[in-house]
């Protein structure tokens, strides 16, 4: 009777929608613009102070996209496409960011956005059959639905380093970069981690602080960006028939309009696979390289390995100091298994003096100290230390609103104990009307997030208003059908090599974490087609009352 009270007093100053999005980056601002297209009322949280998500956070030097910004941008509205140029084949954060308010100023998209403002809590609550929304700053708010587009990149990983209190320098968090930036101009700093975070901003790094020393635990596989105008075939391409490109993305398996390859490594000469690898190489493309090799390179652990030795290879040249080159090469994943890095000057920055590489594996950090980081083997004296140690993936951001309650009072931390259970990465059994915007289960990581945003807000968006016009209230996956999901996903990641290698995208980069791949391996274009089927038959393996 107590929560009975307490849920209807809260509903009583509760701000009355139809859908509560959190999240204002990419995704959220996509939602509030077809939900206000759709004829919905909805408002968007955020804990930011302005719009942008990964682009308004990650503001740390050498911040840039990885997929080239004319595939990684909306598409559903061509006028936007032609109003907006971007600069370069890898546009920068601010750029990104700059893009971001441009298209939440297009829509007039932040009259429905708070601001500052964090979701705490979600509380289905059955008699009204709508959900309610703590959040630390302003009313609550009582919704029929409630949509996470919460990031999958956008809880930051806490450090695992003992006395990080105690440092008498300045901490950084490259995912949480100062506003007003920083100014490291002839300071001595570390950058924890060797992830795509570091990697872009280690040689910008490099060339402001007196030394830089790179704490490595893991080295990852990273590939030269080339980066510059936009390549001219690929915006050829593009404006020659800007629709059929787009199409192609959405069909494509990582959402970059490439083509499927059928030759195998073995089909080749060596001197045909080097040739293939060096126009990959230069083309400066993480799914060129990733995609357009030869098939098997993702499947199959040889296939694979002839892409890692050649990689190494490029490596070895690259870096002068025999030792420093060793430890730079990955040895311990298939390429692609992690996320692969673009680069810029990355591996020729350690030829750089005033860089040091300390390899965590032969000699781990002890501890944090006032005065800097102390190794089994020496210490090192510090002005700053960045931490550039990644996120907690694709289900942090998710898992940090608790509790979110759904049927019967179970919380999703619970039926997630496991691991996340969901129905097509979307949905979650015993939560009706709740929705997650690239959740675990679906592509999301795995492809350009733009096209995956694209396509679970439609989906979402067209449910949502077809569910309206049909006089239904609810959706909600039955059990049967999140079980299968749940089944097809393991079979789809037996068939890649991503189950070879610990990284965030199994969980393992965080102490604690149940392990298991998380995002779907099958493919942007083929998840995109099981989508579509479930609704053309019926709205297959979902309840609608
Ligand atoms: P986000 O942009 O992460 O936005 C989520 C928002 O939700 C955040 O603003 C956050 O503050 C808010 N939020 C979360 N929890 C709460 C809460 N409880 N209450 C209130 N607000 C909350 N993807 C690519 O495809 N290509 C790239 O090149 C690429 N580069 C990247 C580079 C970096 C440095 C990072 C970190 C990620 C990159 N990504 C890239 C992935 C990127 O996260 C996605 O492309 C995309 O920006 C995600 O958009 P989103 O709206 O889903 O989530």
């Amino acid at each position: 009777a107590m929560v009975a009270t307490r849920a209807s007093d809260e509903r009583g100053t509760a701000q009355q929608v139809d859908v509560a999005v959190v999240g204002a980056g990419f995704a959220g601002l996509y939602l509030l613009h077809r939900l206000r297209k759709a004829g919905f009322s909805a408002v968007g949280l955020d804990e930011a102070g302005d719009v942008g998500g990964t682009w308004y956070w990650n503001r740390y030097p050498g911040a840039r996209c990885d997929i080239q910004t004319i595939d990684y941008s909306y598409t559903f509205d061509p006028e936007l496409e032609t109003a907006w140029t971007w600069s370069e084949k890898y546009a920068t954060q601010p750029e990104i960011l700059r893009y971001l308010g441009f298209v939440a100023d297009r829509y007039d998209l932040r009259r429905d956005i708070r601001f500052k403002t964090k979701v705490t809590e979600a509380r289905w609550d059955e008699a009204s059959g709508r959900w309610l929304i703590t959040t630390d700053n302003g009313p609550p708010v009582c919704c029929r639905h409630y949509i996470m587009a919460t990031g999958c990149l956008s809880a930051p990983k806490p450090p695992e380093i003992d006395g990080v209190k105690d440092f008498k320098g300045e901490v950084y968090f490259t995912g949480r970069w100062p506003h007003d930036g920083v100014d490291l101009t002839g300071k001595r700093v570390a950058v924890i981690g060797t992830g795509s975070s570091a990697i872009q901003s280690i040689p910008v790094i490099a060339e402001q602080a007196a030394h830089l020393t790179v704490f490595q635990r893991t080295p990852n596989f990273a590939l030269p960006a080339h980066n510059g105008p936009a390549p001219a075939d690929r915006m050829s391409l593009l404006q020659s028939d800007r629709a059929a490109y787009r199409e192609q993305a959405r069909q494509s398996m990582a959402g970059v309009p490439y083509p499927q390859q059928t030759v195998v490594s073995w089909q080749l000469s060596d001197a045909e696979r080097r040739e293939r690898f060096e126009r990959a190489w230069a083309a400066g493309d993480l799914v060129h390289i990733l995609t357009q090799l030869w098939a098997d390179q993702a499947v199959d652990v040889d296939g694979n390995k002839i892409v890692q030795d050649l990689i190494r290879e490029k490596i070895r040249v690259a870096v002068k100091d025999p030792e420093t080159a060793a430890a730079l090469m990955p040895d311990d994943h298939p390429f692609g298994a992690k996320r692969p890095c673009l680069e810029t000057n990355y591996y020729a920055t350690y030829n750089r003096p005033n860089v040091t590489l300390v390899n965590l594996r032969k000699e781990p950090i002890k501890a944090i100290t006032a005065s800097g980081i102390s190794t089994s083997g020496r210490s090192f004296d510090l002005d700053v230390i960045v931490f550039a140690t990644g996120f907690d993936a694709m289900t942090g951001a998710i898992r940090a609103v608790h509790p979110i309650t759904g049927r019967g009072g179970k919380s999703l931390s619970d039926v997630w104990a496991q691991g996340p259970q969901t129905y097509l990465g979307l949905t979650v059994e015993g939560f009706p009307n709740f929705f997650m915007i690239t959740g675990p289960g679906s592509p999301s990581v795995l492809s350009n997030m733009a096209v995956s945003i694209e396509q679970h807000v439609d989906w979402v968006v067209d449910r949502l208003a077809s569910l309206r016009d049909a006089g239904f209230t609810t959706i909600e996956p039955t059990e049967t059908a999140q079980a299968g999901w749940n089944r097809h996903m393991a079979d789809c990641s037996m068939l890649t090599l991503h189950r070879l290698a610990n990284t965030w995208y199994t969980g393992a980069n965080v102490p604690g974490k149940v392990q298991g791949l998380m995002p779907y391996t099958g493919g942007v274009g083929p998840y995109r087609s099981i989508c579509d089927e479930v609704v053309s038959r019926g709205m297959l393996g979902f309840k609608l009352t």
